[in-house]
């Protein structure tokens, strides 16, 4: 018996072939290559769940040839709880480490927003102390949001500079491949907006809210005709699906 490499030289150009996989097979070759092109082959619930097993045994640490072997299981067996704990098991360590990469172990950072309008020059080092030093209601300033209106409303920054630094940090966070996030991050990563379309609707929504008038970023993309309603409807469903798909939904 001899245990063939992956993928397997031999079969190559032949895994279409059923009688020449078995062949190999009977020849005692441990070949996982072989084991699962018949797997894809066979017709059979039962002779497919066969071949995988084959192969699982084979790539014992191959995680998603694990889980195709128990779903195949579980096809011809419906009730095997044993086969039915064990896939949760591997699922539920799957979207725990999901979870904990991009949560937990989200490097490296985009810049924070204070030290991007310091880089900029929208305020200075010593103006972004102070503001960070300020509590507003007891609570100290962490997230860049309130940052941001903070700055506005004491006039240190225009919605313009605002703008632009958010701007700046979602190139960042793109090209640092961290998930979008936001709504407005998702259309420029998806190519429905440009960034600086981004960057004009991100300002003109600032400006309203200065004057207490609230309008959600779709609202103003449409307003100022960057997109059409029924594609902002359509782009906001995708971003709401692809934020939720992180967590298995
Ligand atoms: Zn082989």
């Amino acid at each position: 018996m001899s245990q063939c490499t992956f993928p397997c030289p031999i079969i190559a150009g032949e895994r279409e072939n059923m009688a020449r996989l078995r062949a190999h097979l009977i020849e005692g070759n441990q070949c996982l290559d072989a084991w699962l092109s018949l797997s894809r082959l066979v017709t059979d619930v039962r002779q497919r769940r066969d071949c995988l097993e084959r192969a699982a045994v084979l790539a014992p640490d191959n995680e998603e040839l694990q889980v195709a072997y128990l779903e195949a299981v579980l096809l011809v067996e419906p009730d095997n709880k044993a086969a039915l704990s064990r896939l949760n098991e591997i699922r539920t360590l799957r979207l725990l480490s999901d979870v904990k990469t991009t949560h937990f172990h989200e490097q490296p950072r985009a810049r924070l927003l204070g030290d991007i309008l310091v880089s900029i020059g929208a305020i200075s080092p010593a103006e972004l102390r102070d503001v960070l030093k300020n509590q507003h209601n007891g609570t100290p300033i962490t997230t860049d949001r309130r940052l941001g209106q903070l700055l506005l409303r004491q006039g240190l920054i225009t919605p313009s500079k605002l703008a632009h630094a958010l701007i700046i940090q979602q190139q960042e966070r793109s090209r640092l491949r961290i998930a979008p996030q936001v709504l407005g991050e998702y259309l420029v990563d998806q190519n429905y907006i440009t960034p600086q379309q981004l960057e004009l609707a991100l300002a003109e929504q600032l400006r309203l809210d200065q004057k207490g008038q609230r309008y959600s970023l779709g609202q103003i993309l449409v307003r100022l005709n960057m997109i059409s309603q029924t594609l902002i409807e359509r782009a906001a469903k995708e971003h709401e699906q692809a934020f939720w798909a992180k967590y298995g939904y």
